[in-house]
């Protein structure tokens, strides 16, 4: 099986609200613990409902605030977790695409 844990909310990178990110960093420790994951990947999701309700009026550029926040996270988690493997990807309705 592959050790890998996914679904983070890259609001963990930009958000106010220190409780998300403690409980997203917690969900990370908890599963390096249990489960000695290797690899972490950050998605993100076009027509996202988070971010309609973080940021005003996006819809046309939305895919820039992921992309910025995919790459805010994912340095901010290789500062915490320097030997696991961290990748981000956008998840749109057209195509996906990598993006770390
Ligand atoms: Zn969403």
């Amino acid at each position: 099986m592959a050790k890998t844990t996914s679904n983070l909310n890259c609001c963990i990178a930009t958000s106010n609200n220190k409780y998300w990110r403690k409980t997203c960093i917690d969900n990370i420790n908890l599963a390096i613990k249990l489960h000695n994951i290797k690899r972490i990947v950050v998605l993100e999701h076009s027509n996202c409902k988070a971010y309609d309700t973080t940021y005003n009026n996006i819809r046309n550029n939305e895919k820039e605030y992921h992309i910025s926040n995919i790459t805010k996270c994912i340095k901010m988690l290789k500062r915490i977790y320097p030997n696991i493997i961290i990748s981000g990807f956008y998840l749109d309705n057209i195509q996906d695409e990598k993006i770390v």
